[in-house]
Formats: structure tokens, sequence, C-alpha cells
């Protein structure tokens, strides 16, 4: 591949990443995540390529290049990144795969997202709804690299963040940080860097022994190495931790779309993934799913038509079904038969709801022996379909990431369970980059997640 192809590669798939995903509005981050990265890029080997750094705005905990210099980090990373060495650590990173021409070995996709993917594809073959915003751009650019590729783009991260003067501790600190988050997680299925990047612990060990061999402690501007954490933590203050508003918000068993105006409750347990063509919710350990999305050009002039005509487009026989009214709102909620690809013959409850000009599909669908048991849920998680007052959606705020400092005695536990708190006390010391057995110091300032 030429520079130039490389190049026109790049612009279009930027291009895409930018209308898809969205870029965070927030211009200060901007220019502190493109000050760092255009300073790292013009001590690499390819200075001349046209690089441009990016925030986009998305929950999943991520980061990804594309060739020609163009180089994305997700909001949902930054709050798990200490000061600006580790996000330097993350930028050399990705800036190394593009001057060593990576080429990535294939598209992957975690679980979740390929369960969404493929309900998506089943069911509603043309939609694309929730419109813009939402991961469907990090989806498709989950590049996987080969384990060398990726040992060798840490190593180039390393010498380009020790040539800019930064801490090169700053990268095994991230990576471990980012190694604690894998080992916590319960493979959601939301697409991360961890899911396409090598195991961490071999990793660290490898940038530590770079760090040492690239002259660590000297720093570029002669003043030692830089962290610049202070000023990193300031620019985390209010930032926007897990789903934004325009792409709807999982608050407990509720999900609340403020745009739409309409909210609707799971079961209890089921774990929700909050992608941008659909959410998709399963219940643990068992293949049913529940599935919300927006009918994107529906075909036919009654309610009745437009369900009929999406189901048997998806390949779904209507079994029975009938006009209802749910919460006010026109609907057709039927009983549905059909195939979902790795689960076999499956049977289904769809509502096809009207809602302002739009129309939702709430479906549930389990495999036919397994339908029985079920059908109560999707009952209900359809009969909670309602539609949101103005006031309502208002209220609807995202969650923040705010600070608090430990005081004596304080755990992640009690500093989780204080009112407002968001996450949990794994989580809160992992993005305080600590051990989930290390407790807070008396003193110490902490990043925490406070609700909208
Ligand atoms: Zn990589």
């Amino acid at each position: 591949m030429s520079e130039a192809q490389e190049i026109q590669i790049g612009q279009e798939q930027d291009a895409q990443v930018r209308k898809e995903t969205g870029v965070y509005a927030e211009a200060d981050l901007q220019q502190c995540v493109s000050d760092i990265g255009i300073g790292l890029s013009r001590l690499s080997e390819r200075p001349g390529l046209p690089w441009k750094f990016t925030v986009v705005d998305a929950a999943a905990i991520n980061a990804f290049a594309l060739p020609g210099g163009f180089i994305y980090v997700t909001r949902g990373i930054l709050p798990f990144l200490d000061n600006e060495a580790q996000l330097a650590g993350v930028l050399g990173h990705e800036i190394g795969h593009v001057t060593a021409r990576h080429s990535a070995q294939q598209h992957s996709r975690s679980a979740g997202a390929q369960i969404g993917l493929v309900l998506g594809s089943i069911l509603v073959p043309q939609t694309r709804p929730f419109a813009e915003l939402g991961q469907t751009g990090l989806g498709v650019l989950m590049l996987k690299y080969g384990r060398d590729d990726e040992l060798q783009a840490d190593g180039l991260g390393v010498k380009y963040a020790t040539a800019a003067g930064w801490d090169p501790a700053g990268i095994p600190q991230m990576l471990t940080t980012l190694g604690r988050i894998e080992e916590a997680s319960d493979n959601k299925g939301v697409p991360n860097w961890l899911s396409t990047h090598p195991a961490a612990e071999d990793r660290v060990r490898k940038v530590q022994a770079a760090g040492t061999a690239a002259g660590a402690g000297e720093g570029a501007a002669g003043g030692g190495p830089a962290t610049n954490r202070d000023a990193f933590l300031r620019r985390l203050d209010g930032v926007i931790y897990g789903d934004n508003t325009e792409q709807g918000i999982v608050r407990g068993r509720s999900f609340l779309h403020a745009g739409l105006r309409f909210s609707l409750e799971f079961p209890q347990g089921w774990d929700v993934s909050n992608g941008s063509a659909q959410v998709v919710v399963r219940e643990p350990q068992a293949d049913a799913f529940l599935l919300l999305q927006l009918v994107q050009r529906p075909v036919g002039r009654t309610v009745e038509e437009v369900a009929l005509h999406s189901m048997q487009n998806a390949g779904f026989q209507p079994v029975e079904g009938g006009r209802r009214t749910i919460n006010g709102l026109d609907a057709f909620v039927g009983t549905y038969r059909g195939r979902m690809q790795d689960v076999g013959v499956v049977g289904a409850r769809a509502a096809h709801i009207v809602h302002g000009q739009n129309v939702f599909l709430v479906a549930g669908l389990a495999p036919q022996q397994l339908y029985q048991r079920e059908e109560t849920s999707f009952s209900a998680t359809i009969a909670s379909f309602r539609p949101l007052t103005r006031a309502e959606a208002e209220n609807i705020r995202p969650n923040r990431i705010d600070f608090y400092t430990a005081r004596q005695g304080d755990t992640w536990q009690s500093i989780a369970e204080r009112p407002g708190g968001i996450i949990k006390a794994t989580m809160l010391a992992i993005m305080n980059g600590h051990a989930i057995a290390d407790q807070p110091r008396s003193g110490e300032r902490l990043k925490i997640v406070v609700g909208g």
C-alpha cells in the first residue's frame, strides 16, 4: 500500500467514525489529546503524515488507529488514566501501529456486539436505528493485530513518549490498569481495547525493560520526566461516564431515552448492552434476549401491516397477535416463530409500538424449549414501554466524573455506597490506579462517578 493510498483510506474511514461514533464535545479535552499526540508524532519515523487525534463520544474503554495517522481514544478510557504520561502511552502505542505499518489481521467483535449484529441482521436487515451516535464505528474498527505487532507498538510508544519527555512509567501503569479492568470485567460485551490486545502482565514487564533502556528519567525538556497529573485531572472533571443522553441511558433496570422520549424496564439482573443500532438485553447464562430498536422506513398503512412486514422480512412467521394500547400508544403485539444464528428455532414475543413519528420494536427471543418460561418477562418489558413527559426527559442527565478526597477509614466500598455514587467498589479502585485489595489513603484525591 502506498502512503497516498494509506492516507486516502484513513480519511474515508475517519469521516465514517466521526459520523457514526461522534466526536466528544469538549474542546479543552480534544486540544489536550491533540497536543500530546501531535508532539509524539513529530518524534516518530513518519512525522509528515496528516496526524489527527480525536476523542470519540463512546463509553467503551478503547483506543484505535487508522492508516494514514488517524488516532482515536474514547471518552470511556480517559477516566481510567491517571495522568498525561499514561495518555501519552496510549497515543504512542497507537502511533506505533501506524508508523510500523501494521496491517490489521481481522475485525474483531466482542460477544455482546456480535449478538447485536446477528439480531440486527436477522430481525430488521435495513435498520440503523438510534441514528448517528454510538458504537457502530467502533465495532467495525475493532482491529486485531498480531501479538508481535502489539509488542512492537508498545516499544515504539515507550520510545516516543520518553523522547517527548513523558515519564515512561506511565505506560506500564496504564497497561496494569487496563489489565485490572480485564480481570474484573464480566465480559458484558462492551468492545474494548483489551479484547483486541494481548494480556497485560507480560507487556508490562517488556515495556518496563524498554523504558529503562530508553533512558527513563531524563526528559526532553531537561526538567525531568513529566506526568502533568493535576492538569489532566482538572480536564477529567465533569467528563461523561457511561452512556450519553443522545444514546439513551441505562439506570438500574430502566432504559431512558430523552431525545426519543420514552422509557422501558428490563427484567432484574439481565445484562444490558446499549449499542447504536439497538439495545440488547440478555439473561445471564441463557440464550434469552430482549431487543429494542427503531423500525426504520416502516412499510404499511397500519401498525399491524408494519409489524407483519418487518417480522416477515426478518424471517419470522406470525403465530398469533392483535392490536393493543400500551400506556396510551398504538401497538401490535404478536407471537412469532423464526430462526436465530447460533441458537436455532426461537419463539419471539414482539411489540411494534407507534410513538411520535417512530415505530419501535420491543422483542423477546428465546429458544423454543425456554420460551414458555421467558414469556412473562418479555410481556412485562413490552408493557413497561411508556412515553416520557418533557419534564421527565429534561431531567435525564448522564453520569459524570467528579472528585472526592478520601478520609481516615474510607474504603472503596464505603465510597461506592455514598449517596449519588454510581460505580462499584472494584471499578473505583481500578479507576484510581489501585489494586482491588488496596484501600484508598487518607487525603488521596479520588475520581468518582456521580449520577446526573
Ligand atoms: Zn495495539
